[in-house]
């Protein structure tokens, strides 16, 4: 059915800022199971856009459809709470703490368990062996025990997804995942993404369009605030209108 078919849906979505409309209109429907890229030229409104889905900013216009619930109204903690996360939102990374730790608290975050419910040892073996495979899946099996400071900076951002990992979401934000990285941990996340993709669906923000072309089932092409073009990469790829908007940056 339609509900279960789309993870989320935008209608209409607008946001104006002081008379300067920066999202257009936004109609998008992400297919449940999929990987969809969000892209455009700097300045087309991605960073907005997933502003609005998360909550972070409330619409001018327009309807956000998650999972068939209306959430354009609640607040983010709200939208949070659903699962409906950005990564590197909640998961702000804490250098002096380990690998482990940094998702020890996702975890404990995540459970809203209370002190004393941390205490029982039982409990706190049960939440680090659930934190070691969360560290096993994105690749950091190896540094556990590492501080979050000493890890490289594409290590750093693969430890901020285990951290959103921990909340289970069934839909996962990723906003330009593989920014500021080296070749080595472009490759690094982009196999991490393809496991991550297994029972879950992703969109992301991705400046790199080879990163694009590899991983995404679908992709919205923005412009000045409107979905210029929608398609799979090859479809995209080849629009005129898209080329256009990319040679003219
Ligand atoms: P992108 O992420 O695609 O580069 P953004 O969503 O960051 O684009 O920005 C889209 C447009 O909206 C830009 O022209 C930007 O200057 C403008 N904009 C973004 N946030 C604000 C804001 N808080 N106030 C005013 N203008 C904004």
């Amino acid at each position: 059915n339609a509900v279960a078919d789309t993870v989320l849906e935008t209608s209409g979505l607008t946001k104006r800022f002081s008379g300067f409309t920066a999202v257009d209109n936004v109609s998008l429907k992400v297919k449940t199971g999929s990987i969809h890229a969000l892209i455009g030229p700097n300045g087309a409104g991605k960073t907005t856009c997933f502003n609005l889905l998360t909550k972070f900013m409330q619409p001018s216009a327009g309807k956000i459809i998650y999972r068939g619930d209306d959430i354009t109204y609640l607040k983010p903690a709200d939208v949070a709470r659903r699962g409906l996360v950005r990564s590197f939102q909640i998961s702000a990374v804490f250098g002096h703490m380990t690998a482990l730790e940094n998702v020890r608290i996702a975890l404990q975050r995540e459970r809203g368990a209370s002190f004393d419910f941390w205490r029982s040892d039982r409990n706190l073996q049960r939440f680090d062996d659930r934190a070691c495979a969360l560290l096993e899946d994105v690749g950091l099996g190896a540094f556990i025990h590492t501080k979050a400071a000493e890890l490289s900076y594409g290590r750093k951002r693969a430890l901020e997804i285990a951290t959103t990992l921990a909340l289970d979401p069934p839909l996962l934000l990723l906003d330009e995942p593989t920014a500021g990285m080296t070749e080595q941990d472009v490759e690094r996340i982009v196999d991490l993404i393809k496991r991550l993709r297994q029972g879950r669906t992703i969109l992301m923000v991705e400046h790199n369009l080879s990163v694009v072309a590899g991983l995404s089932d679908r992709i919205t092409v923005l412009m000045r605030g409107r979905v210029l073009a929608e398609g799979d990469y090859e479809t995209v790829s080849r629009d005129p209108a898209v080329i256009t908007a990319y040679l003219g940056q």
